[in-house]
């Protein structure tokens, strides 16, 4: 038999196992049960794939995702495994053609569909053959309380009572205990091992600045780091999703839109191009991304503040999956806290909901503001325990925000409030501190009250961000009907008087070129020769995959691009060293990329 690394090498071209891959590996092809709990990009695929080419019998895979199962079986025939996919976008001929095969035993991987695993047709027809495994992916779909809920994956349980010798790996990338406990309660799971590896994304560099005009800081942010690169900018409705699109297009850049006001044809559509090409920026709502396995995503983009830590997490985790430098990057403003906390007060969700809810965005602008490492902030969230440590890499690392008595600005601010009559949004309150005489100002005649012009001073950005901070410690708030206007609380009566001091962060912008910068990415620091090779690699790429119908990755990921051009190999035996290169795709394309590699 095979080894495990054996088959790493010689399939995958990959010389060694990632985090807890090889345990996971041994224990499942020894026909144990098992959960990974593993971050985006971790490498959970690997799991279930080589035990299905250890173990005798074809290896059954639940995915929720259709329209992504496709490319993951490319993926495997590029490498020159058995692999096919049975669900309802097959033909009732090809459907067949399928099943005879399986009954063949023609196939190391079997990918299927929920709805159709749990189908008395199906499942009568897999007992007939020999089963290697079980895989379960994406299992928190089990969850109800998760968004991504799929009521057939419950029934998933099914397979273990009709099934009982088969072993059963269940995969997924969140984090939290919640769904962790549903997960093994569904599924049966409560005598599987639990692997649970970190999910710290160290090549993740986090960065949430102050949000001023989020579509220009947007693009300046693309053209200095992101240029051709492909990224996900998320907004949270559809319609500010259709105007980021086209403002982008405007701009010349290649961007597509995603969100579930469109026909599924048009998502779809517009989904496997961005999957495909290797310079699109998706612009979407949240119903994008579940699944989605591209792994060269270079950025993603938050226009707009998430409702959790989770949901951020698992959003900014999309990026970087093949391990290189990617960016999280978001911008935020008081708007964003307005806008979310009325969107929970004006939800039909019951008490119990809406607590939870509020709960979980104060934990994401705690994230916003925090004057520590995010990355520290975040783990220490999900329960893990940490190094003390901070990154180095993150914003707050890099560039520490200066933290300052704000004691006399938060009171100039709270009494504008009051003197105003608790009448008005920031916008308004700002010109009134500032000394704006605008039609409005005097029109209210609050030229002639004593808070008028009392904050000369500070620019309106800077007030801005005081305010931010005031309404996220709960010193000022608005209710659903008052449309941003600010009221005093409870709280903001003891800094009034006096009696309790405020300490804010100073706004970070933009970066500035003293700032630190973080890790660069690989393909910044190239000499020109260098750069002139991985453009004809690319463009070689990008022919190739066309040809064959397949995203760009599926042929070669920029790692193994990147790595042919750092060690230029000369020989056949060099270029099977590289990572990513197996044997299927040495003898396939060496010839190609020795020509390319010697500049013919
Ligand atoms: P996940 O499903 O956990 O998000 P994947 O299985 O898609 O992650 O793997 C992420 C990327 O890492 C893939 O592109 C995969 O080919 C690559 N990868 C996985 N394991 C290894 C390994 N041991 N060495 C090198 N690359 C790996
Ligand atoms: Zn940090």
């Amino acid at each position: 038999m095979p080894s495990a690394l054996k088959i790493l090498k010689e399939v995958f071209g990959y010389p060694d196992f990632r985090g807890q891959q090889a345990e996971v590996i041994a224990h499942l092809a020894n026909g144990g049960d098992c959960l990974v709990l593993m971050p985006t990009g971790g490498g959970k695929s690997l799991c279930y794939q080589i035990p299905a080419l250890l173990r005798n019998g074809v290896a059954i895979v639940v995915s929720p995702l259709i329209a992504l199962m496709q490319n993951q079986v490319a993926a495997l025939h590029e490498i020159g495994v058995r692999a096919a996919v049975l669900n309802s976008s097959l033909s009732p001929e090809d459907t067949v053609t399928v099943e005879q095969k399986l009954l063949a035993g023609e196939y190391d991987l079997l990918y299927v569909a929920p709805e159709r695993l749990l189908t008395a047709r199906f499942l009568n027809l897999i007992e007939r053959i020999a089963i290697a495994l079980f895989a379960i992916d994406e299992a928190h779909c089990v969850s109800q309380w998760g968004h991504d809920f799929r009521p057939e994956y419950i029934q998933l349980s099914v397979l273990h009572e009709r099934f009982p010798k088969v072993p059963r790996i269940a995969l997924t990338a969140t984090a939290d205990l919640d769904t962790r406990r549903e997960i093994i309660e569904r599924l049966g799971l409560g005598a599987a091992k639990i692997f649970v590896s970190s999910f710290d994304r160290p090549n993740i560099h986090y960065q949430i600045i102050d949000k001023t005009n989020g579509r220009m800081q947007l693009l300046d942010f693309i053209k200095a780091q992101h240029q051709d690169d492909a990224g996900i900018i998320y907004c949270l409705s559809r319609k500010k999703v259709d105007e980021i699109t086209a403002w982008l297009v405007n701009q010349g850049l290649r961007a597509v839109a995603y969100h579930a006001g469109m026909s599924s044809q048009e998502r779809r559509q517009n989904q496997e191009k961005f999957l495909r090409e290797d310079d699109i920026i998706m612009v979407a709502t949240v119903a994008f991304g579940m699944g989605i396995d591209k792994p060269d995503i270079r950025f993603v983009a938050h226009l707009d503040l998430p409702r959790s830590i989770e949901g951020y997490y698992q959003e900014t985790g999309r990026a970087g999956r093949d391990g290189r430098v990617a960016n999280a990057w978001m911008a935020y403003g008081l708007g964003d806290v307005i806008q979310r906390r009325r969107m929970i007060e004006e939800s039909e969700a019951q008490f119990k909901f809406k607590q939870v809810a509020v709960r979980k965005l104060e934990a994401m602008l705690s994230l916003c503001e925090t004057t520590t490492c995010r990355r520290l902030h975040m783990l220490s969230y999900f329960g893990e325990m940490v190094d003390t440590v901070p990154c180095g890499n993150c914003d707050v690392c890099l560039n520490p925000p200066q933290v300052w008595d704000a004691t006399v600005e938060v009171q100039k601010a709270l009494s504008c409030v009051y003197r105003t009559g608790q009448n008005f949004g920031a916008g308004y309150l700002i010109d009134v501190l500032r000394g704006n005489r605008t039609a409005r100002v005097k029109e209210w005649c609050h030229d002639k009250i004593s808070t008028f012009g009392i904050g000369k001073d500070l620019s309106e950005t800077t007030w801005r961000g005081i305010f931010r901070q005031i309404v996220v410690l709960g010193l000022l708030m608005t209710d659903s009907e008052s449309h941003g206007i600010l009221y005093l609380t409870e709280l903001s009566r003891a800094v009034l008087k006096g009696q309790q001091s405020v300490h804010l962060r100073l706004p970070i912008n933009s970066i500035r070129s003293s700032e630190k910068q973080p890790d660069s990415d690989i393909t910044t620091t190239l000499n020109p020769t260098e750069h002139y090779l991985w453009e004809r690699l690319r463009t070689w790429r990008a022919k190739t995959a066309k040809e064959n119908g397949v995203p760009a990755y599926v042929i070669f990921h920029d790692a193994t691009l990147q790595e042919l051009v750092r060690l230029s190999p000369k020989t056949e035996d060099e270029l099977r060293r590289i990572t990513g290169i197996g044997v299927r795709k040495l003898d396939k394309y060496s010839s190609h990329l020795m020509a390319i590699l010697r500049g013919d």
